[in-house]
């Protein structure tokens, strides 16, 4: 295997210009030619072509030429409701964490305003316990002897692979959790919420933070600690 590539720690970054062969010795985009070519052959398909076509007409659409220069117009959902439209679906499904029940009304209320057709499954659904999938009693969060439902994002993705959604939307399920939705939905489908609780759902405060307030993130320790 060729040396692991390294994107984040390039000094070139050509990659997005037309010498995009000049990376340096571990560049996959000159390393890498097998995974190019496969995932060439994949948007070859004509529904995989017609997706990222849609994707990077939407990208596009993002900006306005003004007088100052490009400039971005559109917020995520506003995104999330065209490129649904532009992809010609009419039955959208959303998963959501049961903390973000307000938000995801909302979210419903703009997508039917537009004609489409919504599907909402909370992470709590079926109430099944978390002693089921191994939770102890001291790692309930309400505390040890309650009730505690666990959260089902492999039931959340059943139920709208049965519902036959076109496409899906993730609102706020937490880390790992919506992995198994990612892992078992059989649509396509989008994050408009990254769940994060303390930086109100904007994770990338974290980094912005990391090298002040939150100085902490970059720590060094062992995995095996
Ligand atoms: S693809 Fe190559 S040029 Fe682009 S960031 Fe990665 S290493 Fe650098």
């Amino acid at each position: 295997m060729n040396k692991k590539p390294e994107c984040t720690k390039c000094t070139k970054v050509v990659c997005p210009g037309e010498h995009f062969d000049q990376g340096p010795s571990n560049c996959p985009t000159k390393t890498r030619r097998d995974a190019i070519q496969r995932a060439l052959a994949e948007y070859d398909k004509p529904e995989v072509k017609e997706f990222a076509r849609q994707a990077s007409i939407q990208e596009f659409e993002c900006y306005m030429n003004l007088p100052e220069g490009k400039t971005p117009r559109n917020p995520r959902v506003e995104e999330v409701a065209q490129f649904a439209k532009k992809m010609g679906y009419k039955k959208l499904g959303i998963a959501f964490c049961n903390s973000l029940g307000n938000e995801t009304k909302l979210l419903t209320t703009i997508l039917e305003n537009r004609g489409f057709d919504v599907v909402s499954v909370r992470c709590k659904v079926g109430g099944i316990p978390k002693e089921t999938i191994g939770l102890r009693e001291e790692q309930k969060i309400k505390g040890p002897g309650d009730w505690e439902t666990m959260c089902n994002p492999i039931t959340q993705a059943e139920i709208l692979n049965d519902e036959r959604t076109e496409f899906n939307i993730v609102v706020g399920l937490c880390v790992g959790h919506d992995s198994l939705f990612f892992k078992y939905a059989h649509a396509p489908t989008t994050v408009l919420i990254a769940k994060d609780r303390v930086f109100g759902h904007n994770p990338a405060m974290g980094l912005y933070l990391s090298h002040s307030y939150y100085r902490k993130l970059l720590r060094k320790e062992s995995l095996d600690a």
